[in-house]
């Protein structure tokens, strides 16, 4: 794949430079405007464009921030600010593409070391700045805003300086790696020495390791080979009141986890700065597949005795009717995808189905080709029937443009956004159903979709698309409808996130989550580690009072 990410230009209100794949074919242009509406082409304010505000960085805070880095690694420049503005959700997106004088930090140092870092965070707190770790920025969440809480100004640390692998022990199978790698690198190197770790979410391209411990961020593959945090060995974290070494065993009883206080923190109680993570054999076989299925309900059945019965495969991911619907029409199929899906349907005397993804990774043909197997026996008896490999290919293939197609649908002025959610088993189904009625009554003119993956044998993750009709306004839309859709989600009890993480936006319904002790709890260990409130302001935590 084409590393897509280029400058400033290219990705300060975009996710990068358009990917040729992802352009809207006129196939999907003619379905969106029959479901939405016609487009409504909204361009960015052109880059040259955007005025930022003067730095409020004092000479005492510059001196003191170049004391701990080095003078050359501390940036006020125009490009490296703008870098650092914000995330990536759809709201932060159209914010930028229409603001002329977007928030940003007031500076961006690059510590190249742990030591650097224990040297910025106590410049930092001496001078009464807000710090704001920033990995690749691909938050969703408002997890990397320039906020500067009760603070004179913002420093926004960047890591570009430290993402090395530092070493790799093959025999146990752990990899240390400094915090601003991405997976791609990782994977590269990892591969040279026959490892991989397996990680894979749709941000893959632009994320970071630290980005990754700090979220519990999950990935397509996590299935199979767990989510982020689950690989997680050992941790070496800098607080404003000192270090923290954290995993020394592959398991332990010595006391409470405190990997697990720092993985999802989110950069209020510390700076991660090294991760040692559990790494495994590279497959020497791959293999994906589509399969069809007669509705969701029964695909969730499938999916719920593959986990019970574990025998899942280590990519799952199953779409409703409405997704499934929207990649025939926008996407596919074709040849003999085409043909087994039309001859699917027409076996039923139905129109529609629900289409599902799963891929297996092994180190021999054998163990791949009996672990199908076995998933198939379940499969088929809830009405699977297999599309082919090309399909399941097809989906590898594309599984990074999402982003760089939501570039091209908001080019086109349409609304398009996801959330995220996990339960159980007995409330998957009924879930979706409120959060998508929900979604849609609150949006108006739109097109609301989901899909299960990250499966468990008690629950899975729900991740549901939303678009809506090009116009005016749409920041208020989607935020009444993410409010909305919030709602339902903690009133039925499943979780704020499932990968996504708290961030600023999520941080109101914490609450909901771990109740009013479990958010004490979590002020109280930041006031010891953090008793200025210099890390994140805004984050993680709800405001008080
Ligand atoms: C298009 C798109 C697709 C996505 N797909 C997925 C997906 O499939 N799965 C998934 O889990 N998420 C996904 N996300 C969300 C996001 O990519 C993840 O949350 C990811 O883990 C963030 O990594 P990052 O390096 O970009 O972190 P950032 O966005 O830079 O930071 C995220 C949070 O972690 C903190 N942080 C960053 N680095 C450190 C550090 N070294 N120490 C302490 N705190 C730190 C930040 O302050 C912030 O609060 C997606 C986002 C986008 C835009």
């Amino acid at each position: 794949m084409t590393h897509m990410i280029g400058s400033l230009a290219d990705r300060y209100a975009r996710w990068g430079r358009s990917d040729p794949g992802s352009a809207l074919d006129p196939r999907a242009a003619s379905y969106l405007t029959s479901t939405l509406g016609p487009p409504s082409p909204a361009p960015a304010i052109p880059l040259p464009e955007v005025q930022l505000t003067p730095s409020r960085l004092d000479a005492a805070g510059l001196a003191a921030l170049e004391e701990a880095v080095g003078a050359s690694h501390v940036h006020t420049d125009r490009e490296s600010r703008l870098a650092h503005a914000g995330g990536l959700s759809y709201l932060d997106l159209l914010a930028r593409r229409g603001q002329a004088h977007p928030a940003s930090p007031d500076v961006v140092v690059s510590p190249g070391s742990h030591a650097d870092v224990v040297a910025l965070l106590v410049a930092a707190e001496r001078c009464g700045l807000a710090v704001v770790p920033f990995g690749g920025g691909t938050s969703v969440v408002g997890g990397v805003q320039p906020e500067p809480g009760a603070h004179a100004g913002v420093v926004a640390v960047s890591f570009d300086r430290m993402a090395d692998l530092i070493d790799v022990d093959a025999m146990s199978g752990t990899a240390r790696v400094q915090p601003g790698m991405t997976g791609p690198v990782l994977e590269r190197l990892l591969a040279t020495r026959g490892l991989t770790w397996g990680h894979v979410p749709q941000s893959w391209e632009r994320a970071t390791i630290g980005g990754y411990a700090a979220t519990r961020s999950a990935g397509q593959s996590s299935t199979g080979y767990g989510r982020s945090d689950a690989t997680v060995e050992a941790l070496v974290v800098a607080t404003p009141r000192g270090t923290l070494n954290l995993g020394r065993a592959p398991s332990s009883a010595a006391g409470p986890d405190l990997r697990a206080l720092f993985l999802g923190s989110e950069g209020v109680l510390g700076i991660i700065t090294e991760v040692t993570l559990r790494v495994r054999r590279l497959p020497t076989t791959r293999w994906f597949e589509a399969v069809m299925l007669p509705d969701l309900d029964a695909g969730i059945t499938a999916f719920r005795e593959l986990a019970q019965a574990r025998a899942c495969p280590d990519v799952m991911r199953l779409s409703d009717v409405a997704e499934t619907r929207a990649t025939m029409q926008m996407s596919g199929p074709t040849g003999r995808t085409a043909d087994a899906m039309n001859a699917y349907l027409r076996a039923r005397r139905v129109t529609d189905g629900a289409m599902a993804i799963v891929g297996w990774d092994g180190t021999s043909t054998k163990q791949v080709r009996a672990r199908r197997s076995l998933a198939f026996d379940i499969l088929r008896r809830h009405g699977g029937a297999s599309l082919g490999r090309g399909a399941g290919n097809s989906w590898v293939k594309h599984r990074f443009q999402g982003p760089y197609l939501r570039d091209t649908l908001m080019d086109q002025g349409y609304l398009v956004e996801t959330l995220e959610t996990a339960t159980s088993w007995t409330e998957l189904a009924g879930l979706r159903a409120s959060v998508v009625d929900v979604l849609t009554e609150s949006l108006g003119s739109s097109y609301v979709m989901a899909h299960v993956s990250h499966v468990y044998e008690t629950g899975a993750s729900l991740y549901i698309t939303a678009l809506a009709s090009a116009g005016p306004e749409q920041a208020q839309r989607w935020r009444a409808a993410k409010r909305a859709a919030t709602e339902v989600i903690v009133s039925r009890g499943a979780t704020l996130t499932h990968h996504h993480g708290v961030g600023a936006d999520h941080a109101p319904w914490l609450e909901h989550e771990v109740g009013a002790l479990g958010v004490d709890l979590l002020r109280t260990i930041k006031s010891r580690l953090d008793p200025q409130g210099i890390l994140n302001p805004g984050v993680l935590l709800p405001a008080q009072g």
